[in-house]
């Protein structure tokens, strides 16, 4: 048992829950919600994710890991009212995604790292709400600037006990080079979520970051997937090997799912009409076709609740 934060303040770990760890509500930039109202009708925002997130807490959804730093467009107070009124808990996230703030380059881990611990410790922005989890993401090749936020999430993780999730190009194994770089600033193996690693079907790849110790994020899932993968119903099979392998006790199971998302040309990003289910794919398309495989509700509690809880309480996988 920890106490960790929530959008709504400081939680137990007992109560997570069904776990959704690599979720948003808006995929937007820095500050264009705002600015430009045009990209962003933000009270339709509010109120759809509101009705989408209250009918997934009625199907058993319990908390949203909302990945979106400040240059996804983080938007805290817009979680904590769909928090307040879907029932859903939220875990905002320090950190960075691709498209790092100029202000960063050239600047040491350590001056990074302190502004990310404020909003670990202090809060975001005005508004008291703290950060839970700290996002960091890297292109393949890693660029310099990509490396300087990885070493300033393993700093910020040392100083503050909050773990890290990643956003990992996966078809080319550098979830790999993160663990490496992470490890290199003293973050434990059991402190590391690498992400998206469905978007390869790599056994050797999945085994080795099982064997490193990380967690394994599984978190792209709607009726697409991406262009270049086979079908979700063939990814669905793939991940039952992978559960018979024993790989359940680093697994964690996601959508990246958004209410809304502004960037065009995002292949493997379906639409609302294309993907009705949204948060809740998971729990009405692709567990129940695990199950039907064979594999057991105990496997399925794992990845959607032990794993999760485990990962925030910073305890290493189940061997
Ligand atoms: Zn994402």
């Amino acid at each position: 048992m920890a106490t960790i934060n929530s959008v709504l303040g400081p939680m137990d770990t007992a109560d997570l829950g069904f776990t959704l760890p690599h979720e948003h509500l808006i995929d937007s930039s820095a500050g264009v919600n705002a600015t430009y109202g045009e990209l962003v009708d933000r009270p339709w925002a509010l109120e759809t994710a509101v009705k989408d997130l209250t009918q997934a807490h009625i199907e058993g959804v319990d908390t949203i890991v909302e990945v979106s730093p400040l240059d996804l467009g983080r938007e805290v107070s817009l979680m904590k009212e769909v928090s307040e009124r879907s029932g859903v808990q939220f875990i905002c996230c320090t950190g960075c995604w691709l498209d790092i703030p100029r202000s960063f380059w050239g600047r040491t881990p350590e001056f990074i790292a302190a502004l990310w611990t404020r909003e670990i410790e202090s809060g975001i922005d005005d508004t008291g709400i703290k950060a839970g989890i700290i996002k960091v993401a890297t292109s393949d090749p890693i660029s310099e600037n990509e490396e300087l936020m990885l070493r300033s999430a393993a700093k910020t993780h040392l100083r503050t006990g909050v773990p890290v999730t990643t956003h990992t190009p996966a078809q080319s194994r550098v979830g790999e080079e993160q663990v490496r770089i992470l490890k290199e600033e003293g973050v434990e193996p059991h402190q590391i979520y690498i992400g998206h690693i469905n978007n390869t079907p790599d056994k050797e790849y999945h085994r080795e970051l099982a064997r490193l110790g990380v967690w394994l994020g599984w978190d792209i899932n709607n009726p697409f997937g991406r262009p270049h993968l086979p079908s979700w119903e063939k990814m669905t099979d793939y991940l039952k090997e992978l559960l018979d392998e024993g790989l359940g006790s680093n697994l964690m199971l996601s959508h990246d799912w958004n209410v809304v998302i502004t960037r065009l040309a995002s292949p493997g990003f379906p639409n609302r009409e294309e993907n009705p289910d949204g948060y809740l794919w998971l729990t009405r398309k692709v567990i129940p076709r695990l199950k039907d495989s064979g594999v057991e509700q105990s496997a399925i509690d794992r990845m959607m609740k032990g794993n999760p809880r485990r990962y925030f309480e910073g305890l290493r996988p189940e061997s």
